[in-house]
């Protein structure tokens, strides 16, 4: 891409992001446009000042934001189930803290124009924790998670361009691990295994969605 061809579909995808800020506000969520991926880091520090312990769900997004050694700097406890070295024991007890952290950081498979937030798992803990338990979610959404048509397009994305990779990046033995191509496997390494759909923002939890002009994860 050209520098100007780069300019224009900064420009374009800048108006994308500012009227799906919008929609999610319409849909009751704190949004915030973040032009750049530091500004979305220096939110997610501003949103972590009053927290003793922050979860993260396993996203690729929120790990590009490079957060964890400022969080730690801050001497904030730090749970995330995907440290190497971890037994399954300690995993599990991590991913249950996580339920109830004072802050939740995560990015979400896929979102509509019109701001519903689509998301598939396999164990389900990443899914919970966005909807009920922690004290404040943070949702890191880069532009390539901008989906123009619904819901079913939403849920299309994810099962051509977010699982396969993911199953591959996890190690899990699926068919799209070796194929790339959803197979509706009944694997037992099945990374589909929970769809949530959240059309508005859940009541009882408080939830800023970080709507980033970058592209982040899958
Ligand atoms: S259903 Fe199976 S094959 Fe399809 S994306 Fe999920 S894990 Fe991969």
């Amino acid at each position: 891409m050209t520098g100007q061809s780069r300019d224009l579909n900064d420009w374009l995808m800048e108006q994308k992001c500012r009227s799906l800020v919008h929609a999610l506000e319409h849909r009751r969520f704190t949004a915030v446009y973040c032009p750049t991926v530091r500004d979305a880091a220096d939110a997610v520090i501003a949103a972590a000042e009053s927290a003793a312990t922050v979860g993260f769900g396993g996203s690729l997004s929120v790990a590009e934001l490079d957060v964890q050694p400022r969080l730690a700097e801050m001497g904030k406890e730090l749970l995330d189930h995907g440290r190497p070295g971890l037994t399954p024991e300690e995993k599990m007890t991590i991913m249950r803290r996580q339920l109830t952290c004072d802050l939740f950081l995560t990015g979400t498979n896929a979102v509509t124009q019109d701001g519903c937030l689509v998301n598939i798992d396999g164990n389900g803990n990443r899914v919970a924790s966005m909807i009920f338990g922690p004290k404040k979610v943070v949702i890191v959404v880069g532009r390539n998670k901008i989906v123009d048509g619904d819901i079913n397009d939403a849920y299309l994305r994810i099962k051509q361009k977010a699982s396969p990779p993911n199953a591959k990046r996890l190690n899990k033995k699926t068919p799209c691990a070796e194929t790339g191509f959803c197979a509706d496997c009944d694997s037992p390494d099945r990374i589909c295994m929970v769809t949530t759909l959240l059309e508005r923002k859940p009541r009882l939890t408080d939830v800023c969605v970080l709507v980033v002009n970058a592209d982040l994860g899958l």
